[in-house]
């Protein structure tokens, strides 16, 4: 996973920080390219990022992630309990409850459902669907020896971008290992079969495709695909004593990598308040509630947006080139909104930038 600076700053805060730099990456620079010519559009200069917000843009691999914290949860005395499926919720007098599958149920002052992307608990407060981007992901993470003769970086986080489609390679584990991710858009989905993104399609996805990534596609791990879901956004996440967390409050496309992030940055945001309320929960709640949606719901259009920056063809594509390619590697307008700190108020929230239309002149240069 790529975590950026906003998220970095809160493993710091948690004293996470240091273990996380050993079991990960901190990457020199993003780079974007073009995926059809391999080109070089654009960059950002993460040391320098470093020095602007305080803490480094990170690439770790997920199950190391999982674990710092799970190390963490289990040192302040967190009981976690697996296998636990939740089939319902409901407000008490003084709290909420959970229902299980196998009939148990637990009552709380809170319940948190950070239960992802396809949540129960959505369904059962909001009621509303997630939205196919008929996108799907492929990835293969294989030891660094294995890719040292194709043309990657071993420093960088390197995105490619093309015509309904994009790669992304970073190292991983101290540099040991070596991450791709295809994405791509599925004829198949577009006309509404249900056996959608399989193999053959990732292949004929990028066959057009520079050769740095045709080199990465046997790679990929061919069993297992994700594809691609967001949501609507939604501006309540606060159900009487019941609240949205991560995926199941904003579950966004992954090209701006924020979806993790956000999670990490709303459980923050909470204990925050937890902490400055004390019994006061309904108060923490209300804080969570003015503070969070707002800034996550850019996040989720601003992927969405972002997506579609990425995937250009022909005409447009060149454009967006053209602006890209005169985009400084310290130019944080696109990012500033994002990597700076987690607000705790609607006021402490940075102003967003103002998106290029790409009906923009082209830069002189
Ligand atoms: C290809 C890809 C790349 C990504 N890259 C990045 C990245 O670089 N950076 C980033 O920040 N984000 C990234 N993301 C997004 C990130 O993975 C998600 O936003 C994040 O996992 C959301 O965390 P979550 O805890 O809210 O939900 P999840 O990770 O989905 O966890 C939900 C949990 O709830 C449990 N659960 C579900 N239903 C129930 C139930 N009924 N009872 C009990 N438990 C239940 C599930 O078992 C699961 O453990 C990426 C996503 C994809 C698909």
């Amino acid at each position: 996973m790529q975590i950026a600076p906003n998220c970095t700053r809160i493993l710091d805060a948690y004293g996470l920080l240091d273990e996380a730099k050993r079991l990960g990456v901190l990457p020199a620079a993003m780079v974007m390219k073009d995926a059809v010519d391999g080109t070089v559009l654009t960059s950002l200069d993460l040391k320098d990022a470093e020095r602007r917000y305080g803490t480094p843009y990170m690439v770790i691999h997920r199950s190391d992630l999982h674990g710092l914290f799970l190390e963490a949860c289990r040192k302040a005395g967190v009981d976690l309990r697996t296998s636990q499926d939740v089939t319902s919720y409901a407000n008490t007098e003084n709290g909420a409850r959970v229902t299980l599958a196998g009939g148990a149920v637990h009552e709380a002052s809170l319940v948190i459902a950070a239960d992802g992307l396809h949540s129960g608990a959505r369904a059962q407060l909001v009621g509303d669907e997630p939205v196919s981007s008929a996108y799907v992901a492929y990835r293969g993470t294989v030891p660094i020896g294995r890719v040292r003769e194709n043309d990657i970086s071993e420093t960088d986080v390197v995105v490619y971008v093309g015509p309904g489609c994009h790669f992304v390679q970073y190292p991983l584990r101290g540099g040991e290992m070596f991450n791709q991710v295809a994405v791509f858009e599925s004829r198949k989905a577009l006309a509404g079969e249900e056996d959608w993104g399989t193999p053959d399609e990732l292949d004929a996805a990028f066959a057009g495709m520079t050769g740095n990534i045709r080199n990465g596609l046997p790679l990929m791990g061919r069993d297992r695909w994700w594809r691609m879901f967001d949501r609507d956004p939604i501006m309540t996440w606060v159900y009487g004593r019941i609240g949205l967390l991560g995926d199941a409050a904003h579950p966004p496309l992954q090209y701006i990598a924020q979806g993790a992030i956000m999670a990490i940055e709303d459980g923050y945001v909470l204990a925050e308040h937890l902490a400055r309320h004390g019994t006061g929960v309904d108060k923490a709640l209300a804080a969570y509630q003015a503070v969070r949606p707002e800034h996550c719901r850019r996040v989720v259009l601003t992927s969405r947006a972002w997506g579609k920056l990425w995937h250009l063809d022909c005409e447009k594509r060149e454009r967006r080139n053209d602006i890209l390619r005169a985009r400084e590697a310290t130019d944080y307008t696109f990012v500033d909104w994002l990597y700076s700190i987690t607000a705790l108020t609607p006021e402490q929230e940075p102003v967003m930038f103002q998106a290029i239309p790409l009906d923009t002149p082209a830069p002189v240069r």
